[in-house]
């Protein structure tokens, strides 16, 4: 997912701010203080073996940073904790009314403290200000939405056993405790799509953010605690994937494990919660096509809206966003042109520290991430792409990469078919409607998909054949918190947001109460 921007005050006009970012700077400091970022029963505590981790800035590399560097004695602390407050109570048991307003309480709190957090988060993660911000806006929507759908909803279903004397109810309960996972990128957006259905559901967690990338997670658990939440509903341990995140998902008082990465960590997630048959939600990566017709580019208008979004689907937070539009799919007869507009304004995006003011684009969130996408830019090259934007890092410090546009590109290369999680777009054509949905549709992923087009038909049978859990026409990224989200194929298992998105955190039990009992005779003796 990534931010529809539309409407929020323009890059362009951003006021200075380096005042900020110092005071930005201190306040990281005073969250991290003492290296404490691990919260396990209402207590911020360091790494029970004292380990720490810089966090790095990756617009100039240096430390940003240090937390604890959680382990598996914290993780198995942090579980018993979780696992104390629900079995003991009473978050599980309290109306859910009361776990709505506690959900509110916060969202107030994510909105009192907007600016801190989201020059926080754009800090850690190297996105604009104005992304940053636009995070914590969305996580206040999530907040305000699980929160109303649980306040509002009826306690049970009543089911018509075909007895007058049997009363039969189906009613929702929470699943226990959670493990939640989450990635770089969007870190506290992540985290909310998860954390709140939770809370709401009555569910206790512990929570790991992403070792790149943990500040905001940090500071939300402090909003938590300050908006009433009970001790031991809500933990948190730092550290790398593995050891804690693999304990997490392998821990048998843990009974489900929501994750959000890549397919790799994905996948042994899965492997890790077999063992004790843990539930399993995944949200993992996507290769996402972005379709245009010709017919939409048919005036000046339509051309220009269709190239900036083009570009806006690719380019956003430097291409590190799930549902990035990737891979352009574009009519041959008017390729070249397309093409050569997108280039051009490619080549034209303002990157540098997330910060400052007139910036487009941040940095890769840092060093491995931007070599990744070097190597995916040098084998495309030497298979036959052609480069007609970008394709280089500039000068200076921070892991920044221009936003590069491989043209001439086929199904068959690497970088068409693997994500790049980076400022990369290839360009493939297509002749026919069929040719068009062939392409959008051949990726091991699932997850979005845009198609551009002023045929209203076309529209829908091209949106119904795509094999994808989000499909956009004629618009690329905007999402709904009431709305599913989630991907076909090796994008994931189970869904985020909506009313699905908090069936992930329940457990369904049929109660069958008997209101005139006698007995069966089934056996005679
Ligand atoms: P990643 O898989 O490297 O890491 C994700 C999280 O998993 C991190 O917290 C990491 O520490 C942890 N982890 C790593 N190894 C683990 C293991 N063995 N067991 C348990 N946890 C482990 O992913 P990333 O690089 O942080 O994020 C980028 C990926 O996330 C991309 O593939 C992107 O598409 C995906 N993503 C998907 C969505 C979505 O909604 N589908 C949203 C955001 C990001």
């Amino acid at each position: 997912m990534g931010h529809d921007l539309r409407g929020a005050g323009q890059a362009r006009s951003l006021p200075a701010h380096r005042g900020s970012a110092a005071v930005a700077q201190a306040e990281v400091q005073r969250v991290v203080s003492e290296r404490k970022t691990i919260y396990t029963a209402g207590a911020w505590r360091s790494a029970a073996s004292g380990a720490t981790r810089e966090v790095l800035d990756p617009a100039d590399g240096s430390v940003l940073a240090v937390v604890a560097e959680g382990g598996t004695t914290d993780v198995d602390a942090a579980v018993s904790a979780a696992r104390d407050a629900f079995d003991l109570g009473p978050w599980r048991t309290v109306p859910a009314r009361e776990r709505a307003a506690l959900l509110h309480r916060t969202a107030d709190l994510l909105r009192r403290d907007r600016d801190r957090i989201g020059l926080m988060e754009s800090l850690d993660a190297g996105k604009t200000l104005e992304e940053g911000r636009a995070d914590v806006d969305c996580v206040v929507d999530a907040f305000r939405y699980f929160a109303g759908l649980v306040a509002g909803e009826d306690a049970g279903r009543v089911v018509d056993a075909g007895d007058p004397d049997v009363h039969s109810v189906v009613v929702h309960e929470p699943v226990g405790v959670c493990a939640l996972i989450t990635p770089w990128n969007y870190p506290l957006l992540q985290a909310s799509w998860k954390i709140a259905p939770a809370l709401a559901a009555g569910n206790t967690f512990v929570i790991k953010p992403s070792e790149i990338t943990p500040l905001t997670t940090v500071a939300l658990m402090e909003l938590l605690a300050e908006a009433g939440l009970p001790d031991g509903v809500a933990n948190l341990v730092t550290g790398a994937g593995d050891p804690v995140g693999a304990r997490l998902s392998a821990h048998p008082d843990v009974d489900l494990v929501s994750f959000t990465g890549g397919l790799v960590s994905g996948t042994k997630v899965m492997r890790a919660a077999a063992e004790s048959v843990k539930k399993v939600a995944l949200e993992l990566g996507g290769k996402n096509p972005n379709v245009v017709f010709a017919d939409a580019c048919a005036t000046d208008e339509g051309f220009d809206t269709a190239v900036d979004q083009a570009l806006n689907a690719a380019f956003i937070h430097s291409g590190q966003v799930c549902s990035a539009g990737s891979r352009l799919i574009v009519e041959e007869s008017v390729h070249e042109r397309f093409v050569t507009e997108l280039a051009r304004r490619a080549e034209r995006i303002r990157i540098g520290r997330g910060t400052d003011p007139g910036v487009e684009c941040g940095p890769l969130v840092s060093a491995a991430q931007r070599e990744r996408t070097e190597s995916h830019v040098a084998a495309a090259l030497a298979e036959g792409a052609v480069l007609r934007a970008g394709g280089e890092r500039p000068d200076g410090p921070g892991y920044f990469y221009r936003p590069t546009v491989l043209d001439r590109c086929h199904r068959r290369m690497r970088v068409v078919r693997e994500e790049v999680f980076g400022p990369v777009l290839t360009v493939e054509t297509f002749r026919s409607e069929e040719e068009a949905v062939a392409l959008a549709n051949d990726t091991e992923y699932g997850l979005a998909g845009g198609v551009w087009t002023s045929d209203a038909g076309r529209a829908r049978r091209v949106a119904g054949r795509m094999r994808h859990g989000t499909v956009w026409i004629n618009d690329f990224h905007p999402y709904l918190p009431q709305a599913e989200w989630g991907g076909f194929g090796k994008s994931g298992i189970g869904r985020e947001l909506g009313p699905s998105g908090l069936a992930e955190y329940r457990e369904s039990k049929h109660v069958y109460q008997n209101l005139a009992p006698r007995p069966v005779r089934w056996f005679a003796g």
